[in-house]
């Protein structure tokens, strides 16, 4: 039994820093759809912890674009009010946690080797330097300081197997070192608030773009330092543009909310998206529900799907 009854429990967890757009929501689609075809429960976790970089309105333009998408959902949670949970995980990490003052840069400038992907390895540099945040945070005022998993080399190497990515392990010292938690000194932060509240919510199953596979062995660490029950994982290939880079504005305006006000049918946008997973020819126009006979992850490609500007030409061309 888990907190929503038992079952296949999965998520979708927007972030609202912008609108959504096409590889949002084709990610969206495969965890509605792989929740649903399971005769499973979804819950709507807004992730709104990002301050300077959530933007007014967009978490309730998110709810809007996805309705009429025709998603829907079981639960719905907001981050930003469950506080007092990330800092009661917090205090219970206790002695694995600790200040960091190292920027970006600083972090970067310590590097003895390049590491692939965005993730920057860390050295420790802080590891029992400050007594607590507040001594940290008076060094580097008005900076920030986040707080810094202590990863331990007996409990390091993480493997797990991915539903759609396979066999993933990983030397978490040797690749990330201590990772970050959360920039904030009650623990508010992305990788606390989404191993607490994945287990809070109790997902069985999580289905999400695969530029958060490398972060995974980290979540997992968390999880069993703090107790807690690994869900199973399912990382999809994102949505990129012709450049091989995930998609962005320079690709042109993919936001459903474009397409919406230009009088593209919501029909039309699942199924361009839905024959781009091999779920219906593209050119059909089908309703997000219709596909739940039709799911399949077997038939999404791979690679990562790429976007081009004459994808959106076809979009806006009538059935
Ligand atoms: N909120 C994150 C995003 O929009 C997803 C985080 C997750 O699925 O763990 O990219």
């Amino acid at each position: 039994m888990n907190a929503t009854g038992g079952g296949y429990v999965g998520r979708l967890a927007p972030s609202p820093t912008g609108a959504l757009h096409l590889g949002n929501i084709r990610t969206f689609m495969v965890a509605w759809l792989r929740a649903r075809s399971l005769g499973g429960r979804v819950v709507l976790r807004m992730e709104d912890l990002d301050h300077p970089r959530d933007k007014p309105g967009a978490a309730a333009a998110a709810l809007d674009d996805l309705r009429w998408l025709g998603f829907d959902w079981d639960m719905e949670w907001t981050q930003s009010e469950r506080k007092a949970a990330y800092r009661e995980a917090l205090e219970k990490l206790g002695g694995r946690v600790y200040p960091c003052i190292c920027s970006r840069r600083d972090v970067e400038a310590a590097q003895s080797a390049p590491h692939a992907g965005e993730q920057l390895f860390y050295p420790g540099t802080c590891r029992g330097r400050f007594a607590s945040w507040r001594e940290a945070a008076a060094e580097i005022a008005p900076r920030t300081p986040c707080w810094r998993f202590r990863v331990e080399p007996g409990e390091s190497r993480v493997g797990f197997r991915d539903v759609f990515a396979g066999e993933v392990s990983c030397d978490v010292a040797a690749t990330l070192g201590d990772f970050p938690l959360a920039r904030d000194e009650g623990g508010a932060g992305y990788t606390l608030a989404v191993v607490v509240d994945d287990a809070a919510m109790g997902v069985t199953e999580v289905v999400r773009g695969d530029d958060l596979l490398a972060a995974t062995p980290a979540q997992i660490l968390v999880q069993r330092a703090l107790g807690l029950p690994e869900p199973v994982y399912c990382h999809i290939p994102l949505v990129t543009g012709q450049d091989g880079l995930r998609l962005a504005k320079r690709h042109g305006d993919t936001r459903i909310a474009a397409y919406r006000a230009s009088g593209v049918r919501a029909e039309r946008i699942i199924g361009m998206l839905a024959a781009s997973c091999g779920w219906c020819e593209e050119g059909e126009e089908i309703r997000l529900a219709e596909l739940v006979p039709r799911f399949s992850l077997s038939s999404i490609p791979a690679k990562p799907w790429k976007f081009t500007a004459d994808f959106s030409r076809r979009l806006a061309a009538a059935g």
